[in-house]
């Protein structure tokens, strides 16, 4: 079961498979090994697992009375801000990112961000860090840690990886620092007078806004509540949305300061992206050329070979043509059982086995959902089923 607050739990014994482990009291779920990625609410054929229901704690704050009502801030996250559009009934290619703003505002949202802008800043800082970590020798492989599910399955079932996770924030808790600083400084305005939501394709980030160290220095959370996309479609049922109604592709964008992202940014949707976005911005610090078609151009192959399935790994060359040209030896992994599959080929998954690796690859992004955020626990299942 995915429900975050109290469940029971009968867990597969890998030593046993002929003996469950019942655990039959009220565990939360960061009492188990679940890393809350929420693929068991994707498959179940009845419906019968669902994520934490959040909708009404935010229809409340929607509703509270003039003079009681905070600021309300809704970020969409790359994948979800065109999967609500499928969702609704638009065709792919026609799933447009203003219809889900003009949505988010028409369901009684004042500010709308965008999560790409986010997602852009962790690029950046990832490709710094991947930088530094060549300079200063280490540690390697660097993993992305912008995936909470794979930071869970660090944390619970490989703890001797932890430092070698990146030092990034996720885009989403980024974005929410950022928000935070914005209105605080530019707007004046304490932090109990709005209220962030965060729309994503993802099950863990519930859990990931409730983290200790990600908090605000008040110990406060930096985003109040996460839907999925799922979740956001029955709240714009109760709100009264008629998504057909809402202006088509010339609608409205997102609200300034936090509007503007690269094609980069957008590439976290998908499995591959984060490598990709990140390598990017790394080629234009060594090569100190600025980013180019050709330049992109230049990630089309390890593109190609980042997209065709859920274990690759490649050796590319960085800057070639340029003094300072650095291989770079990187996979990409999306699934939590690929993702054990990987650690253990790579002699990884063993503490005592990866301190003594002599050629550990540098760079991994590892994301738990098969395909990555686009395939997240969070996203559409069918038409049928969200009766909409
Ligand atoms: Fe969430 Fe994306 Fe990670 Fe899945 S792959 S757990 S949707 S961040």
């Amino acid at each position: 079961c995915s429900e975050t607050q109290n469940m029971n739990i009968l867990s597969i014994n890998l030593e046993n498979p002929a003996q469950p482990i019942v655990f039959d009291g009220n565990l939360p779920l960061h009492a188990t090994q679940c890393i809350a990625c929420g693929q068991c609410a994707v498959v179940c054929p009845t419906g019968a697992v669902a994520e934490r229901d959040d909708v009404p704690i935010v229809m409340a704050e929607l509703s509270r009375p003039a003079g009681q009502r905070k600021k309300m801030i809704i970020m969409t996250a790359p994948s979800a801000r065109t999967s609500l559009g499928e969702m609704m009934g638009d065709a792919i290619e026609d799933a447009e990112i203003g219809t889900t703003v003009a949505a988010c505002h028409a369901a009684g949202f004042d500010l709308v961000f965008d999560t790409t802008f986010g997602a852009d800043t962790c690029a950046t800082l990832e490709a710094a860090e991947l930088i530094e970590r060549f300079r200063s020798n280490g540690p390697f492989p660097m993993f992305t840690s912008c995936c909470p599910g794979w930071v869970s399955l660090v944390e619970n079932k490989f703890p001797h990886l932890r430092h070698n996770l990146s030092h990034c924030k996720s885009p989403m808790m980024m974005l929410g620092a950022m928000i935070r600083h914005w209105m605080s400084e530019e707007c004046k305005a304490e932090r109990s007078t709005y209220y962030v939501v965060a729309l994503m394709p993802c099950t863990a980030k519930k859990e990931e806004i409730t983290r200790p160290e990600l908090r605000g220095p008040l110990g406060d959370q930096d985003v109040d509540v996460v839907l999925t996309v799922r979740e956001m479609g029955r709240l714009l049922k109760a709100r009264g949305v008629v998504w057909k109604s809402l202006p088509g592709p010339h609608s409205p964008r997102y609200d300034p300061p936090f509007d503007v992202s690269s094609g980069g940014g957008a590439l976290f949707a998908t499995s591959g992206g984060v490598m990709e976005a990140a390598l990017r911005v790394a080629y234009t610090y060594l090569s100190r050329e600025s980013l180019t078609r050709e330049n992109v151009d230049m990630f089309e192959e390890c593109r190609r070979i980042m997209r065709s399935g859920d274990w690759l790994s490649t050796h590319i060359p960085l800057t070639p043509g340029t003094r300072q040209r650095r291989e770079i030896d990187i996979a990409v992994v999306s699934g939590s059982r690929s993702i054990q599959d990987f650690l253990i080929d790579q002699q990884l998954s063993d503490p005592f086995m990866a301190a003594m690796l002599k050629q550990p690859k540098h760079f991994v992004e590892c994301m738990a959902c098969p395909g990555g955020c686009i395939g997240g626990g969070g996203q559409p299942q069918s038409l049928d089923d969200l009766a909409l």
